[in-house]
């Protein structure tokens, strides 16, 4: 059978496809649960096991989403495949049209202020039975707690937070210990590509597994942080070795 958890160093991932994912957080809006969704690839795994007080952060989630191939492909090695991986960019896209269907209430929090008019606009026109509540670009202080008062008073079902990790993750963990209702996400970059600024990649990268080298020659930069996944990959098979050691010593 197949596994609901799946953990992979140490973090434990929520083994769902991207409609049962919908279905599940549209559901727990309608019943006015409060929500935390982390979208974990790699280099966020990487980082929350360099730094204990993030993966304490993640552990309080009520979903880990698989988001990004090295995470399927740890899960298995580590012989309990996830089903698929969900992107965050898809997820809030169908999230989006699933509010927009509901007429639910939207808040956008992140990206520079340019791109965040953009994805707004983008928002209204593609969107338009959403109510959007508010959105504000994602340069702020972490300790600025006036935002988590502005935020809330425009009562949204779901803010999408867009500052990238480990920034949004906190800001989300200080929100909902606040609020008491509301479908929070971490989304990353996602702004940047709703806008338009940055393009996902073509079709043929996505069905081939390697989005994540379409990111690389479009920006050659982020090569220190795409490191993460041979690293990743390593550590997961010595977690294997472990495992299997304390089988066989069983
Ligand atoms: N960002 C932000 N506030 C900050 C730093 C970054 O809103 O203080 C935004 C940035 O403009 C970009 C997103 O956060 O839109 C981060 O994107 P990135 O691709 O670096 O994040 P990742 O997807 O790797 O978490």
């Amino acid at each position: 059978m197949e596994q609901k958890k799946v953990p992979v160093l140490g973090i434990s991932f929520d083994n769902k496809t991207k409609d049962t994912f919908l279905k599940e957080l549209m559901k727990r809006i309608n019943q006015n649960k409060k929500t935390f969704v982390v979208t974990a690839n790699p280099e966020i795994v990487m980082y929350a096991k360099k730094n204990p007080s993030y993966m304490s952060l993640v552990k309080k989630a009520d979903y880990v989403i698989a988001d990004g191939i090295g995470i399927i492909k740890g899960s298995k090695i580590l012989g309990t495949p996830i089903v698929e991986r969900v992107a965050g960019y898809d997820l809030m896209i169908s999230l989006l049209e699933e509010a927009d269907k509901n007429g639910s209430r939207v808040y956008l929090l992140g990206a520079k202020e340019e791109v965040l008019q953009s994805a707004v606009q983008k928002v209204r026109e593609q969107y338009p039975s959403i109510h959007l509540v508010g959105a504000r670009n994602g340069y702020f202080d972490l300790s600025d707690t006036t935002i988590i008062d502005q935020v809330q008073q425009t009562e949204p079902d779901i803010v999408f937070v867009a500052t990238g990790y480990p920034r949004q993750e906190q800001w989300i963990h200080n929100y909902l210990q606040v609020a008491s209702i509301g479908l929070l996400m971490g989304v990353g970059g996602s702004f940047d590509v709703l806008s338009g600024k940055s393009k996902r990649s073509p079709e043929i990268f996505i069905k081939l597994n390697i989005e994540w080298l379409y990111r690389l020659i479009k920006q050659p930069y982020r090569i220190k942080r795409m490191m993460a996944l041979p690293h990743f990959l390593h550590e997961v098979k010595q977690e294997k070795k472990q495992l299997r050691n304390k089988q066989s010593k069983n």
